[in-house]
């Protein structure tokens, strides 16, 4: 969605284009070291004590954790077993069952943004997305888990 938006609302930016948002967004994530790929995921399966996710380019990737954030989409989650229930915010029919951490009901599974039923707003949907990471982070470290730079 946020391809097709015009933002005058989000708070600290005075006007943005949705396409910008994302392409700054992206830059900002791999400065911090993510790898980006562009690819549609196809199917998530559980392997062991993983999930495998494949690709419409028929690539596979392993992951212990995996946060869905697929706005209005819901159907890759449900083949895999994640609840999902009405939505809530106008026009948003299904929506993932999350806990307030954004946990599913399948262990390793997240959900943020518009998919697990918060405002369709950008800096909520992209708020929602930041406390569901550090959510997972911090159970991963096994600690509260914080990223705070300091003004020079
Ligand atoms: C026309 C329009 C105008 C808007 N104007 C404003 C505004 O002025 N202010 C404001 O705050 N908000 C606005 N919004 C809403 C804002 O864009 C949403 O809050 C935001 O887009 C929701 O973000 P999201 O990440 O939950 O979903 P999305 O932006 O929809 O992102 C979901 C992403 O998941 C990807 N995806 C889904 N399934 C898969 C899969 N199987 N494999 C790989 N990728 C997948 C999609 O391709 C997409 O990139 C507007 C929305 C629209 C449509």
């Amino acid at each position: 969605m946020t391809k097709r938006a015009w933002i005058e609302n989000h708070y600290g930016v005075p006007e943005i284009s949705g396409p910008d948002l994302i392409e700054t967004g992206l830059n900002q994530a791999k400065k911090q070291g993510a790898e980006v790929i562009q690819d549609s995921v196809v199917n998530i399966s559980k392997k062991d004590d993983s999930f495998e996710l494949t690709t419409s380019d028929e690539k596979s990737f392993q992951a212990k954790h995996i946060i869905l954030a697929t706005g209005v989409l819901v159907e890759l989650g449900e083949k895999l077993g994640v609840a999902t229930i009405a939505g809530t915010e106008p026009r948003i029919k299904k929506i993932f069952k999350v806990d307030q951490a954004g946990n599913t009901n399948v262990a390793g599974i997240w959900a943020a943004g518009t998919c697990a039923g918060v405002s369709v707003h950008t800096i909520i949907t992209a708020g929602d997305g930041a406390k569901v990471a550090i959510n997972l982070i911090s159970e991963l470290n096994g600690e509260r888990y914080v990223d705070h730079d300091v003004l020079k």
